[in-house]
């Protein structure tokens, strides 16, 4: 044993107790898993030397020979995980094992319900990791040292997983991290060979580097144990160099859970050689979750790069576009140098073309998802659909292809499930539509009922209702699909083309003629309020709505600008009224000037209204009405 010096007991931050609390709890049926989370962790912590050692050799001290083993002790109850990767100091062991430094994780840990079937999900967005070791193991003892320190440098780190650590200065000789597992009682299997060579077969035969375990040996009764031999178990080479036709589905799975620090499988990946004028190998996931993070600025996000099967950097984010964020996988690229930094794959003109050839590769790899998981494709466009809606405005090039992707709420899915493709719009148009009709709102209630909608109703056309923050954004970058074009049926002087008879306008025609006076005195009346009046051919059951100008703003958009406090610019809505409505005939029948402009305000008012408008004087609003309902009833 050692000498321990500077020794101390520090508290674990309360995110790491909230973790540890319910990793134990929720996934005691998986818990098995410890050992793919500890050997992932040192297969990442050998990457990390073999590349640090490319500027400075001095780090591997002379031992090139990168390894993870893995031995037990049946007697004292105990697994232990070993590797010469880059190892941690003090400081390293006090941060990286006692906080957890991504950012979001205290708001992530308040989701927790305590319902420990629905918190292993959540779990599982989380990524498990180092602490997963105190599901079997009620003491873990750390010991490493950092590459490139002297041997005084080593640290021990200890705990029994419950609030607190302790820390001590140890003489470590060899660099690298042995994690020492007491196995709680009832966990004893975990100290057996065969088992544990199952599951490293099970879960890490993917890992680039041999896992060893000690070979099983035989000792007849009086002979002296033979010193101790390793055999490697796992297959010890890269994935991703290995050919297609030779990896196993659930290999892909595995390697996915490594390098994506996920839980779950993935829905689906992309496996692909390139030769040629660029050379390189890319595998390409698309998880099943949105990790809780999503939608952090800083969150992890990019491919991992290998440059000739060394790894070089992690989140490497200049291949895939921003609205992409969510892929995970690995590339592995010949041309590079291996002392590529981040400053210069921003630049290298290599790394735009390979950017545009991945990009593709993942819309194919979401298209056929799409085709032939269409449930799979579901669940995809529930977790990331927000983020691939970001995409016509990054990628203009793609566009045609992201916009194949997004899903839509419609008149005709199923209460407001976003299930809905344009190819599926398109196959469904009537006779003569040339048009994707559209309407943007706060919430599906509001737009489902949306006197927009009437006319399309009785004509029995079908419109997207798009409800999310970022829709009216979205279409203001797609403005046709397929050769049709987008139509905002909020907007404008609604034409609807074919789709209205010649005697349907020329009806339409003879109606707006007859009621040119009525539009003089709405106008009058309304005064500033609107840009314009007119009679509407949208509605069947509603009295008036307002439509917006072809150029203005939409009111989603203002919206969320004003309440990001900025300055929207002015404009005023077109106010259409349906002249077959009985109020609307009441109106143009009444002769009192003082009542024509009051109930002409409030059918203003409620077209604000329905259309999920704010109104500007609510008070005046409510006086109006109450003075006609008094009239009403005297
Ligand atoms: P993650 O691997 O997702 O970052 P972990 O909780 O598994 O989270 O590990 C936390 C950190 O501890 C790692 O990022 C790494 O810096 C450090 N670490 C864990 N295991 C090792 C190891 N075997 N060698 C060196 N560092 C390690």
């Amino acid at each position: 044993m050692s000498v321990e010096t500077q020794k101390e007991t520090l508290g674990f931050q309360t995110e790491v107790k909230q973790l540890l609390h319910l990793m134990i709890h929720s996934l005691y049926s998986n818990k098995e898993i410890f050992l793919r989370e500890l050997i992932s962790n040192a297969s990442d912590a050998t990457d990390k030397l073999r590349f640090e050692a490319l500027a400075k050799p001095e780090l591997l001290e002379g031992g090139a020979d990168l390894k993870i083993r893995v031995s037990f002790d049946k007697d004292a109850k105990t697994v232990t995980l070993e590797d010469n990767g880059i190892g941690m100091s003090r400081e390293d062991a006090i941060t990286h094992l006692g906080t957890i430094a991504k950012s979001g994780t205290a708001d992530f840990m308040q989701h927790l319900t305590g319902d420990q079937k629905k918190d292993s999900h959540l779990i599982g967005q989380f990524g498990v990791g180092f602490y997963s070791a105190f599901i079997v193991a009620d003491k873990v003892d750390v010991y490493s040292r950092r590459a490139g320190s002297p041997a005084s440098e080593g640290v021990h780190w200890s705990s029994k997983g419950e609030g607190e650590f302790e820390v001590a200065s140890i003489e470590k000789a060899e660099r690298g991290t042995r994690i020492v597992l007491h196995l709680k009682s009832g966990e004893e299997e975990f100290a057996d060979g065969w088992r544990l060579r199952n599951i490293i077969k099970k879960y890490s035969d993917h890992i680039a580097l041999p896992i060893e375990l000690p070979k099983e040996q035989t000792t007849a009764e009086g002979e002296e144990a033979p010193a101790l031999e390793w055999e490697t178990v796992n297959r010890a080479s890269a994935l991703w160099t290995r050919p297609r036709t030779e990896i196993k589905d659930e290999e892909y799975q595995e390697f996915y859970k490594h390098i994506g620090h996920d839980f779950e499988n993935p829905l689906s990946w992309s496996h692909n050689k390139v030769e040629g004028k660029l050379e390189y190998t890319s595998l390409l996931y698309t998880p099943a979750r949105a990790p809780f993070d999503l939608y952090q600025r800083e969150a992890p996000r990019g491919l991992k790069l290998y440059v000739q099967r060394v790894f070089v950097m992690d989140q490497a984010e200049s291949f895939l576009p921003l609205y992409l964020r969510f892929i995970k996988g690995v590339v592995d690229s010949n041309d590079l140098s291996l002392n590529v930094s981040r400053e210069i794959l921003q630049k290298d003109p290599i790394i735009d073309s390979m950017k545009s050839a991945l990009t593709k590769r993942v819309l194919d790899m979401l298209e056929k998802l799409a085709k032939n998981q269409p449930e799979e494709y579901k669940s995809f466009w529930k977790n990331f659909g927000q983020v691939l809606k970001e995409g016509p405005a990054e990628d203009f090039a793609n566009k045609e292809k992201i916009a194949g992707l997004l899903r839509f709420a419609s008149t005709r899915s199923e209460e407001g499930e976003q299930s809905v493709g344009l190819g599926d719009y398109i196959a469904r148009m009537q006779e003569g539509q040339d048009k994707i009709y559209y309407l943007t709102g706060e919430s599906y209630a509001q737009v489902k009922n949306s006197p927009h909608l009437e006319v399309f109703r009785k004509k029995g056309i079908e419109v997207l209702l798009l409800t999310d923050r970022i829709d009216e954004w979205l279409m203001s970058y797609l403005t046709d699909f397929d050769g049709k074009q987008f139509v905002d049926v909020a907007r404008g002087d609604l034409d609807l083309g074919k789709l209205d008879s010649e005697e349907d306008k020329k009806a339409q025609e003879e109606v707006a003629k007859a009621k040119e006076g009525l539009v003089e005195r709405l106008k009058t009346a309304l005064g500033e309020q609107v840009a314009e009046v007119r009679v509407s051919h949208r509605l069947t059951d509603s009295p008036a709505i307002l439509a917006i100008g072809e150029q203005d703003m939409g009111l989603q958009m203002r919206q969320i600008l004003e309440a990001s406090g900025q300055k929207v610019p002015d404009s005023k809505p077109i106010f259409e009224f349906n002249p077959a409505h009985p109020l609307i005939e009441k109106l143009d029948a009444e002769a009192d000037e003082q009542r024509f402009t009051d109930l002409s305000h409030i059918l203003f008012d409620q077209a604000a209204l329905a259309a999920g408008d704010n109104l500007k004087d609510p008070a005046a609003y409510v006086q109006r009405l109450n003075k006609l309902l008094v009239e009403l009833s005297a």
